[in-house]
């Protein structure tokens, strides 16, 4: 479908995972694509791949002006790109929180920041935002990443009531794990057996599989699509249960 026609979107990671599967799905439904990615020779053919390190200021407002030049606007703001960070609250040093907070949680407000002037001028305007499961679930060995996932998840809620009285719709999503690079190549490196830590991971899931980055990316797709325009400051969980549990 065309459902996106007309309008164009960034996406902040969109060169793996979830983010590119955001990429693929936006471009499918006929909307201009820039992905904001370090490495943005993994963005979906048709995309405008831009170099952009979203934990960085100038590179963010860079990659924001070289969209908007590209397509005349910005309508859509996927802020997806992530790191993970492992451990309870004695496992990481001052840098390491620095930096995971800065990519996560202060990206979100700088690229959002950065394209609030193409926002405001946009008849459909829509933020997404990644958060996860770890927000609200209380997961073991994950306090850094959580304290991330948490921040953003809240952020969508001030944000959405800030912006809503300027037509400017704000949610997010809250992914269970996902079958993405990012998991499998954790899975991969540390597992002797990796094959039968697959399999226990797929059982510990409430409906018995990893989510796929192609189901995160189609409520992605959801929430920012002009069709929603009463949907804002919700919460979207993707986690196959989790969540309930
Ligand atoms: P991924 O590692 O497959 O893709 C992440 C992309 O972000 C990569 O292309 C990477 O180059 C890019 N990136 C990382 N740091 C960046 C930076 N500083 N500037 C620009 N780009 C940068 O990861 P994924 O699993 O698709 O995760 C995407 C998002 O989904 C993350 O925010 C993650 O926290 C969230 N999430 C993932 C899962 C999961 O299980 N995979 C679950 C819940 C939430």
């Amino acid at each position: 479908s065309e459902e996106f026609a007309g309008l164009t979107a960034i996406v902040t990671g969109g060169a793996s995972g979830i983010g590119r599967s955001v990429a693929e799905l936006l471009l499918e439904s006929g909307a201009n694509v820039a992905v904001f990615d370090l490495n943005p020779d993994g963005a979906p053919h048709g995309a405008l791949g831009l170099q952009c390190d979203v934990s960085d200021r100038a590179s963010v407002e860079a990659a924001v002006e070289s969209a908007a030049a590209e397509y005349g606007g910005i309508d859509i703001v996927i802020n997806n790109a992530g790191i993970g960070a492992q451990g309870q609250v004695d496992a990481n040093d001052d840098a390491e929180w620095n930096k995971v907070l800065n990519v996560n949680v202060v990206s979100v407000a700088r690229v959002t920041a950065a394209a609030l002037p193409y926002l405001r001028k946009s008849e459909h305007a829509a933020v997404v935002n990644t958060s996860s499961i770890a927000a609200t679930a209380g997961l073991p060995e994950r306090v850094l990443y959580s304290a991330t996932k948490g921040a953003i998840y809240s952020m969508t809620l001030a944000m959405a009531a800030d912006h809503v009285r300027e037509g400017i719709r704000i949610n997010a999503v809250c992914p269970g794990t996902a079958n993405t690079p990012w998991v499998m190549s954790g899975l991969m490196s540390k597992a002797e057996k990796p094959e039968e830590e697959l399999r226990q991971l797929n059982a510990r899931q409430p409906h018995g599989r990893l989510v796929e980055p192609v189901e995160v990316a189609r409520s992605i797709a959801f929430l920012a699509s002009p069709l929603q325009g009463s949907t804002t400051g919700s919460t979207l969980a993707v986690d196959g249960g989790m969540q309930g549990l």
